[in-house]
């Protein structure tokens, strides 16, 4: 690989939440291993550390031992630029769905942003909470029969893996940006000032909280935004809650 490709490379995280048999933590480890990835992050292993995983790694222990393990799938993404949530399952509301292909274009095209990516993937039962892809800017899924759509674990991590090996290859110039896109970390601390604000000026009643945040963090996750436009509309914020204990009728 180029010094660009590892480069890119060493940025990539993978993230695997509450995995419940350590077999496929070794299995995703080589799938990783094999297409020059080595960051693996385990949010939660039910049963982690343990032989199987080494086992099921071969030649890719090492990427098993230097996983990172975190209690919280925020401490995997927080500082995350770009992070995507691999999901079989389409969701009630809909997240912006990219295919492997594609999802691999968006990670090349971050080849010159200084900060770490995401794919987060999910549990053997029950994958990704609503909650979890709703931190996620994209929704990746794995194009498969109708019959079955659901891949074991480690082979999602081998396509998407993949995919993203091709992609670097064939890595087009990424397009020039004079911000660093907004954190993963920065956006969750703006939907909590945002929604607190939406609150104190009676437009979003927290006991009845229906879809709108849902909505709002799917348009600003849509959107991308950079950190100064992140800043910017933190200080709005700030200023419509500074406008409001003044006493103003807002
Ligand atoms: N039964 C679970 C699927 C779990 S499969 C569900 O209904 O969601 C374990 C993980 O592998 C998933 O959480 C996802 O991260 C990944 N995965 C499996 N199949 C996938 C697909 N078709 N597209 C994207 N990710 C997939």
């Amino acid at each position: 690989m180029t010094a660009e490709q590892n480069q890119l490379f060493s940025k990539i995280r993978i993230v695997l939440v509450e995995t419940s048999h350590p077999g496929n933590i070794g299995a995703a480890a080589r799938a990783m291993k094999n297409m020059g990835l080595a960051r693996l992050y385990l949010v939660n292993p039910v049963n982690f550390p343990h032989e199987k995983a080494l086992f099921r790694a071969a030649s890719a222990r090492d990427v098993v031992e230097n996983a990172v393990v975190c209690t919280d799938l925020s401490e995997a993404i927080g500082p995350c630029q770009l992070v995507l949530g691999t999901s079989a399952r389409q969701r009630r509301i809909p997240w912006p769905l990219v295919t492997p292909k594609q999802a691999a274009q968006q990670v090349t095209a971050q080849g010159d942003v200084e900060g770490d990516i995401a794919i987060v993937f999910g549990r053997e039962s029950k994958g990704l909470k609503n909650e979890e892809l709703q931190q996620c800017q994209l929704h990746l899924n794995i194009p498969t029969s109708d019959e079955y759509s659901s891949l074991n674990l480690a082979m999602a991590v081998q396509v998407v893996g993949y995919e993203i090996f091709c992609a670097a290859v064939d890595q087009p110039p990424a397009p020039a940006w004079d911000q660093p896109p907004a954190t993963n970390a920065e956006l969750e601390h703006f939907f909590e000032h945002l929604e607190d604000t939406l609150a104190v000026v009676g437009f979003h009643d927290p006991e009845n909280p229906r879809q709108l945040m849902t909505r709002l963090r799917r348009l600003f996750l849509r959107i991308a935004p950079d950190h100064m436009e992140i800043s910017i509309l933190r200080g709005f914020l700030k200023a419509v809650n500074d406008l409001k204990n003044k006493g103003a009728n807002i």
